[in-house]
């Protein structure tokens, strides 16, 4: 059998040998303390799951979703982004749910692209954006995100024949994995340029939620945002249901036009009592969120001292889940990653994994008790690089 060329092109996955290394260790028997991966450890909160079984109780939901999603989810949305941003949305042509916002994400290029057509991706990234950008035919062309200008791409740098060669960019801030937030100026600068060059802008606000000191923007906040974008939203951080598959994109209807029919191509939409627990999610109390924020802030604060004060250079995160700390002069992210797993149990991602540029760096994710995290830093102490 041979698989397509296309398919060759994808990474099998990126962070294969500290994945490998992580088996062999947890087969002799040792305890791995894992900020690896970034999926919430809590549950999804108790009014949710009750909305849910209630729902998954009724007939009529058991039958094909169809369509862009139900009316009621969508005016929960639609009311969330007036409430939370200011921002008005037509829910009928200006939202459209999705099977989590990975796979709207995944399929957009699908919609836009001709063969060698350019695709803006920041990077490090997260990886469905250029998986999408491959399975579409397109071409990523990679925007490099540094420290030296927080971690946001410069715009300025790219040459008027790849922006116009360009038909869309991918954005994600609340950033993973550098944690970065986006200015309003910034924002406008972004659709500056896609305006003048005639790009979609796709947000991904996976982790507008998942602040500590100031609520992130919504790009559909910028004027003009609307008319030349959209932005996708997700259930999966905000309220702990990652294994729920539920998200949105919102803005131009134009755009959304063609993803909604790439979608009904090949999916049949979400299942309709996720989406009615989508309801309550957005529109019940929000007091499982607050304790959420504060739950991270209070683990962030404990790894960010921990590290400071063992000579890490990070800043403090003021919004995701994760920490990006500068390994130690004279590693790379790989050999770093691997020396604290042998030498410490101590799991943390390589961001080399997540491109080039992230490179020198490493990701700790949040999403592990603070009892665990004091261990680590106990275990960090210990070793001498
Ligand atoms: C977790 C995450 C998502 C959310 O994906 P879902 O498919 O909605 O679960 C999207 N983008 C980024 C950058 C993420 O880290």
């Amino acid at each position: 059998m041979q698989y397509s060329e296309t398919l060759k092109k994808l990474p099998t996955y990126l962070f294969l040998k500290i994945e490998q290394k992580k088996k062999e260790l947890l087969k002799k028997g040792i305890d791995i303390i894992d900020f690896g991966v970034g999926d919430p450890d809590l549950p999804t909160p108790k009014n949710i799951i009750c909305a849910m079984g209630k729902a998954v109780e009724k007939p009529q939901n058991h039958r094909y979703p169809l369509g862009t999603g139900t009316p009621a989810f969508k005016e929960a949305i639609a009311q969330w982004y007036r409430k939370r941003f200011s921002v008005s949305l037509n829910p009928e042509k200006e939202i459209l749910v999705l099977l989590g916002s990975k796979e709207g994400l995944g399929h957009l290029p699908l919609a836009f692209l001709n063969k060698g057509d350019l695709v803006l991706i920041p990077e490090p990234a997260y990886p469905v954006y250029r998986a999408g950008t491959i399975l579409a035919g397109g071409i990523p062309y990679f925007l490099p995100l540094k420290a030296e200008n927080n971690f946001l791409p410069d715009l300025k740098s790219i040459s008027r024949k790849v922006a116009k060669r360009a038909k869309l960019l991918f954005l994600n801030y609340p950033n993973n994995p550098t944690a970065s937030v986006a200015s309003k100026e910034f924002f406008e600068k972004a659709v500056d340029f896609s305006r003048n060059n005639d790009i979609v802008v796709l947000h991904d606000a996976a982790y507008s939620e998942i602040y500590y000191e100031e609520k992130p923007l919504s790009f559909l906040q910028i004027e003009g945002a609307k008319g030349i974008g959209i932005e996708f939203g997700s259930l999966s951080k905000t309220y702990n249901m990652t294994g729920w598959r539920i998200g949105w994109a919102c803005g131009s209807a134009e755009v959304l036009e063609g993803l909604a029919r790439v979608k009904g191509n090949i999916d049949s939409g979400t299942f309709l009592a996720i989406q009615e627990a989508g309801v309550e999610a957005l529109n019940g109390p929000q007091e499982a969120t607050k304790e959420i924020r504060r739950t991270y802030e209070e683990r962030r604060d404990i790894l960010f001292s921990g590290l400071k004060k063992g000579g890490w250079e990070l800043n403090k995160p003021s919004a995701t889940f994760y920490l990006w700390a500068r390994v130690p002069a004279g590693y790379t992210s790989e050999k770093m990653a691997s020396i604290l797993l042998e030498k410490s149990g101590i799991l943390a991602t390589p961001g080399s994994g997540f491109g080039p540029s992230g490179e020198g760096y490493l990701r700790f994710s949040l999403t592990i008790d603070k009892e665990r995290i004091k261990e680590a830093i106990e275990r960090l102490k210990k070793i001498k690089l």
